[in-house]
């Protein structure tokens, strides 16, 4: 015996506490219509969580508790609440999950229409209670609760909620709430999929855009590296150009510096000759004066040795008058005068216009002279000669002084002049010295020059090899300025190394425009961002693989329930036809009952599992019959009830008689119950319709049921009474509150009445 007590307490027409121990295989509940008995049934519907409140006979959870009872001051008033408690022995673990000998299930519904379950005194969720009620075989839906005029429901029913109550009654529930959970929890995973697979879709443009992010940082990085090998083997011809450049080009322009110093100075050497030159001038004209001496003395010389020569022709003339006159004396007639006089005498007859002037002239002379005294004249002539030779003398003298004189001038003139051809070819010389150093001058100062422009050529792309240096510090870090450990290109020279290095230059502008172009900088931000996005979408490729797997899982799961519940359900249909059709014949003499599988339609109820979960969670007061929310995807079969009476033509349901149609669902229900018995049977008022010798028969099937099952059973008829082990009388009295008395079978049999 698994069920030990029923507690009501404000529930309907139970205004105060009510208990009913279950302490025989069969009890018995008796009173006069409308005095409570039904209301104990929905007592135990109410407590195992029966959320249809129509089917308790109510609009609204409210309904439920104490509304109070008649107008009268007796009555009691009305309840806050209604609470109804059964009591399990769990001696046997019939619920295995709980390790208690005593299991206490209590509802307890609030006149705000808010419900409370516990679970041995503790409070519960209502799924927790179906859950372990289902367990337990005990299923809310009430198989084994059968209410008043509800005996033949399962005949009424349709094939698929027939189905469902032997599915129900077989203990496949269990194996349907496993199924919608799991077909709930694969809707979930499909949603999480869903979602998941959202986010995955939504980072990856991002990822894709850092992943390129990431190729553009790698490809600078490698440009980078690129850029710093180049710059090094660059630098270090630079470096090493422009040191080999500069001490060539100040070693080459020593020489040329040197001969220009030198040739300054030879021009100013040469110059200074040249200056010294200007002399030249007095030269000349002291020559020039030598020479007008020297024309002088010679003229002075010429006027002496005529002069000369004039004195001494007239000495010798005077000699020869003297010598004449000295004759004449002796001979009148040559008398001698003097070619002076006569000299004197021409030089006036030139004079002379008339020759008659003339001949007077001579005349006045001859007489002049004829008249003289001739040793007078003599004298004269000697004394003129004296004198003459004294002048002779004077002359001489004079002309040898002249003479030694010019000989003087003579030798100053040439030696003047000597020293002035030697001067001219001194100047010759020093001017051709200045053409020549000029020319030299200009020679050397181009190569200088020239030199010069190398050398700031050299100094530019040194300027700019140190510009290039920090920049490149600048743009790829220190590295590319740590060349000094390369070894530059020595081999390389001249023209071939200018072209390398132009090269090299031109690779670098282009590595660096491409750097700048991809922006350098935030490469490690993007690294740090390409790896975390990375991660989490592996993260998402792992949830879904994950959540894949656990969709996989449970269709197969659903697939394994359908397949168990299928073949239990149908081995359980087979057990129950076996049993049926015993009880229907041993109910009617004979004849063949059987429920057969059918196949209807394929019609399933959209959000099965939504509805479950709501009633499951308990947030529901769901109108819905339980029925309809256990349809599943297993709807299209259903069970189709096949009856042939004995001795009678007839076949099928609808033929039957009320009578008839009682027997035959008391025969399916027993014949249920019988093949997998639930702890207890309620059965309210099934027996009504059936006359004495029926009533007899369902005693007997009674007491052969209490063997597996404990009954509950509400009842007017005085057979079935009479198989109870205890009876309970419920009464109302005028306070219209339902009271409860353990009777004895004649007492029942007064209060049944
Ligand atoms: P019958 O033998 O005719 O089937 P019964 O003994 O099964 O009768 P019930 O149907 O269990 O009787 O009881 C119905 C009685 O309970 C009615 O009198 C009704 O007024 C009363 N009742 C139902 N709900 C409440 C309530 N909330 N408060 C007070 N009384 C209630």
């Amino acid at each position: 015996m698994y069920l030990k007590s029923l507690e009501v307490s404000g529930f309907k027409s139970f205004a105060k506490k009510a208990v009913l121990h279950f302490t025989a295989p069969i009890t018995g509940i008796v009173g006069p219509n409308g005095s409570g008995k039904s209301n104990t049934a929905e007592a135990f519907r109410f407590v195992l969580g029966e959320q249809s409140i129509k089917s308790l006979r109510g609009k609204r959870g409210e309904d439920m508790i104490w509304n109070g009872g008649g107008e009268g001051a007796s009555s009691a008033g009305r309840a806050n609440r209604a609470s109804a408690k059964l009591t399990f022995d769990n001696s046997r673990r019939m619920f295995s999950t709980i390790d208690f000998d005593e299991v206490t299930i209590e509802r307890i519904v609030h006149r705000d229409n808010s419900n409370e379950y516990l679970l041995n005194g503790t409070q519960v969720r209502l799924k927790d209670i179906i859950e372990l009620l289902a367990s337990a075989h005990v299923g809310a839906t009430g198989h084994h609760i059968i209410s008043q005029g509800e005996a033949d429901r399962i005949l009424s029913a349709s094939i698929r909620e027939r189905r469902e109550m032997i599915e129900d009654a077989l203990g496949l529930k269990i194996y349907q709430w496993k199924k919608l959970e799991s077909i709930r929890k694969l809707e979930r995973t499909d949603e999480n999929m869903k979602q998941v697979e959202s986010l995955r879709r939504e980072i990856a443009p991002h990822l894709r855009f850092l992943k390129k992010q990431v190729e553009k940082v790698e490809k600078a990085e490698e440009m980078r590296r690129d850029l710093i090998s180049i710059y090094k083997v660059y630098f270090a011809n630079e470096e090493q150009y422009v040191t080999v450049e500069k001490s060539r080009l100040h070693a080459e322009i020593a020489g040329p510096k040197k001969e220009l110093t030198e040739l300054e100075q030879a021009l100013n050497k040469a110059r200074e000759i040249l200056s010294a030159s200007k002399n030249k001038d007095v030269t000349s004209n002291e020559l020039i004066s030598l020479e007008k001496k020297l024309a002088e003395t010679r003229t002075e010389t010429d006027t002496v040795v005529r002069e000369l020569g004039r004195i001494e022709g007239e000495i010798n003339a005077n000699k020869r008058a003297k010598e004449k006159e000295e004759g004449r004396m002796k001979q009148e007639e040559f008398k001698t005068v003097y070619l002076k006089d006569v000299e004197e005498v021409i030089r006036k007859a030139e004079l002379f216009q008339t020759v008659k002037e003339v001949i007077d002239a001579f005349r006045h002379f001859i007489k002049g002279h004829r008249s003289a005294n001739d040793s007078q004249f003599i004298a004269e002539m000697e004394k003129e000669i004296a004198r003459l030779s004294l002048e002779k003398k004077d002359l001489d003298e004079k002309r040898v002084s002249l003479a030694e004189f010019e000989k003087k001038i003579i030798g100053e003139y040439n030696s003047l002049k000597q020293k002035i051809e030697h001067e001219k070819d001194t100047n010759r010389d020093a001017e051709k010295e200045v053409f020549r150093i000029i020319a030299r001058q200009n020679e050397v100062r181009h190569i200088v020059s020239g030199l010069n422009a190398e050398i700031v050529r050299i100094e530019q792309i040194e300027s700019e090899f140190k510009r290039e240096l920090g920049e490149a510090g600048i743009i790829v870090g220190r590295e590319a300025t740590e060349y000094k450990k390369l070894e530059a290109g020595s081999q390389e020279s001249g023209e071939s190394q200018r072209h390398e290095q132009s090269e090299r230059k031109h690779q670098i502008e282009r590595l660096k425009i491409r750097l700048e172009d991809m922006g350098a900088g935030g490469g490690a931000e993007v690294m740090k961002e390409y790896k975390e996005t990375e991660e989490r979408d592996a993260f998402l490729a792992r949830e879904i693989l994950d959540l894949d797997k656990a969709s996989v899982e449970l269709k197969k799961l659903i697939t394994d329930l359908d397949v168990r519940i299928d073949v239990e359900f149908k081995q359980g249909i087979l057990k129950i036809n076996k049993e049926f059709t015993n009880y229907f014949s041993l109910m009617f003499g004979g004849g063949h009952a059987e429920l057969t599988v059918i196949r209807e339609a394929r019609r399933r109820k959209k959000g099965d599992a939504e509805e479950l979960g709501d009633m499951l969670s308990g947030d529901s007061d769901s109108l819905t019959t339980n029925s309809e929310l256990l349809t599943t995807d297993e709807g299209p079969e259903g069970l189709e009830v096949n009856v042939s009476l004995p001795r009678k033509k007839v076949k099928g349901l609808m033929m039957l008689s009320g009578g008839e149609r009682a027997l035959t669902s008391i025969a399916l229900l027993f014949a249920i119950s019988q093949v997998n018995p639930p702890p207890f049977i309620i059965l309210d008022e099934t027996d009504a319709a059936l006359d004495e010798a029926n009533s007899r028969k369902y005693g007997d099937m009674i007491e052969n049921l209490s063997k597996a099952s404990q009954l509950i059973l509400i009842t007017h008829n005085r057979e079935t009474m009479s198989r109870a082990g205890v009876l309970y009388g419920v009464t109302m009295g005028a306070d219209g509150a339902s009271k409860l008395l353990s009777i004895q079978f004649e007492e029942a049999v007064k209060v049944a009445k």
